[in-house]
């Protein structure tokens, strides 16, 4: 009987073609069948990669019966890749139901991995927290978003959520009512010519995002942080009190303001007073 083949999933590029992997081509190439979410999107990368091989359409509304043929094709000894529009396949895109029918059925499963928005994205917000959660899509109505968000609003890691242009401003209007002032770093266009990353606050970022309609194009990852331990108020307190001790000491009051209120995530107004009350002479107790 022919052993069956391996089902390849394999990353290629979020923007810059340059991403693609060395092993990601020579698999491409050595393939027999290449099952792609869109078909003609991904035929125009294997053109420029110089590669011609036998295509399957697997995409979110024939995933199911779409699998069964590429299962068929693994069990006849058919060695197949897995790509999608564009990063990984499976993260936010179809694939996770092919994979889990060839792993049902014994078949070998090989990650050729690569690009990926999400970790693009991560790898650039220099969020201290130790852990993350990839979130991905956001709800597109309002109020199942805001629901979600809720439910993830204690939890102490980054968030990495994926968004569309059309919704950026309601989205990030909704992270600011639900998880209130937290960092956020917009990530937008990653590895293609309009590339921005951009740190701020919650409080701040519908303004940024606003104030420029070319900020609003475009693919986007957002990176938020991550809930404070419970015990936050004092140690966002010790931390907003060290930041500013720093910055006091270096400079005018306005400008140390607003660099501790963006580097804490904490509101203009309470660095403010903070800051007055960290000038104003300390009372000594003993006298
Ligand atoms: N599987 C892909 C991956 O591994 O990143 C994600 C596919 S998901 C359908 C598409 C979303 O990923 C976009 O709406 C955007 O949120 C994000 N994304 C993809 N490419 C991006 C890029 N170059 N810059 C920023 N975000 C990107």
């Amino acid at each position: 009987m022919q052993a069956p083949g391996t089902l390849f999933v394999v990353a290629t590029p979020i923007g810059n073609l340059s991403d693609i992997t060395h092993r990601a081509v020579e698999v491409l190439r050595m393939v027999d069948l290449i099952a792609a979410e869109d078909t003609r999107h991904s035929g125009m990368l294997l053109a420029t990669l110089g590669i011609s091989r036998r295509m399957i359409a697997l995409h979110q509304h024939n995933e199911q019966s779409a699998s069964s043929v590429v299962i068929e094709q693994l069990l006849a000894g058919q060695q197949v890749a897995l790509i999608s529009d564009a990063g990984t396949p499976a993260i936010s895109d179809p694939g996770a139901q092919l994979v889990a029918q060839a792993l049902a059925a014994g078949i070998r499963v090989s990650p050729v991995p690569g690009a990926s928005a999400a970790v693009a994205a991560m790898s650039v917000a220099g969020m201290p927290e130790p852990g993350w959660l990839f979130v991905g899509f956001l709800p597109a109505r309002a109020a199942q978003r805001r629901k979600q968000l809720g439910e993830l609003a204690s939890l102490p890691h980054a968030m990495v959520i994926y968004e569309a242009p059309h919704r950026i401003l309601d989205c990030v209007a909704d992270l600011y009512q639900v998880l209130g002032d937290r960092r956020i770093v917009l990530t937008r266009e990653l590895t293609k010519m309009f590339e921005t990353v951009h740190a701020t606050t919650l409080a701040e970022a519908g303004t940024w995002l606003a104030a420029d309609p070319q900020r609003q194009r475009g693919e986007f990852v957002l990176v938020v942080g991550g809930a404070l331990p419970d015990t936050g108020q004092d140690a966002s307190n010790d931390q907003l009190r060290h930041t500013l001790a720093i910055l006091l000491a270096e400079l005018p009051v306005s400008q140390a303001v607003h660099l501790a209120a963006r580097l804490t995530g904490q509101r203009k107004n309470l660095c403010y007073q903070t800051a007055l009350d960290m000038q104003q002479p300390q009372t000594n107790s003993r006298e």
